[in-house]
């Protein structure tokens, strides 16, 4: 049985005072949802903050990103161990807005997936497909390229803990949601070559849907066999939507 998992990623919004007064009003509103993880990924800023907040209610709080070496001379750069002093447990890792805009590649998305998890934490691994590679027919070539890039080198021992999250690019922050029917289609292909790759041990792979997720759509989208749970992006800023999203059962 896998847990479903509603994560939330605040990307370059919210202050620490913006997140305080968002959890003021999210926590009570999911206080009493059952069977389902949920995640908050807040900027590095507001990561302590969120951490210390959210104890005691189930709530899990990523980052939106990390870097592979455990620590060194690189300016900007926040560690895995920088995190988990912070109170994450969690890191997104390859977003697509991180393969655009900061020349992520399928190499340091590999890099980032094995380090986070040697050091006990669990990846939020996301890939998906451009609009253009989608019209190109070359949809389920390019998410095979990204999952086994990512994943390279890590074994059937550890690498059930990675969240997979199928993001495709022309859904995000877009508007447009991919239907349920294509979601699961590439769901179902992911898990079919984690397969592949970790055998039996696969089954346990929680695999996420992201792009223009909304109150709206959740319900559609979780009742496909192989969509265990969401990554969300611009409906996760308001307490109420995101609470909704959450008790979508
Ligand atoms: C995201 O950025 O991961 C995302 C899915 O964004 P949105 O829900 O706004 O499409």
């Amino acid at each position: 049985m896998r847990v479903p998992v509603i994560a939330g990623n605040w990307k370059m919004y919210k202050t620490t005072e913006e997140a305080v007064s968002f959890l003021r009003a999210f926590l009570p509103l999911v206080a009493d949802a059952k069977g389902v993880e949920i995640i908050l990924a807040p900027p590095f800023t507001a990561i302590s903050t969120v951490a210390e907040l959210v104890r005691g209610s189930g709530v899990r709080v990523s980052s939106q990103n990390v870097h592979f070496a455990e620590e060194g001379a690189y300016t900007g750069e926040v560690s895995i161990r920088m995190l988990r002093d912070a109170g994450a447990s969690h890191c997104i890792i390859g977003h697509s807005e991180r393969r655009q805009y900061y020349a992520e590649t399928d190499d340091s998305v590999n890099r980032k997936n094995r380090s986070v998890l040697a050091a006990g934490l669990t990846p939020i691994f996301c890939l998906g497909e451009t609009l253009e590679q989608r019209e190109a027919g070359n949809t389920f070539d390019v998410v095979e390229t990204q999952l086994f890039g990512g994943l390279k080198d890590i074994s059937a021992a550890e690498g059930p803990k990675v969240i997979v999250a199928y993001e495709p690019v022309w859904a995000i922050g877009t508007g447009k949601t991919a239907t349920p029917e294509q979601a699961q289609d590439v769901h179902s292909f992911l898990r079919n070559r984690l397969k592949k790759l970790w055998g039996e041990a696969s089954d346990s792979v929680r695999i996420l849907y992201g792009g223009s997720v909304k109150p709206e759509n959740i319900v559609s989208l979780m009742a496909k066999e192989d969509i265990d749970g969401a990554l969300v992006g611009g409906a996760c800023l308001a307490a109420d939507s995101f609470a909704k999203i959450v008790k979508y059962k």
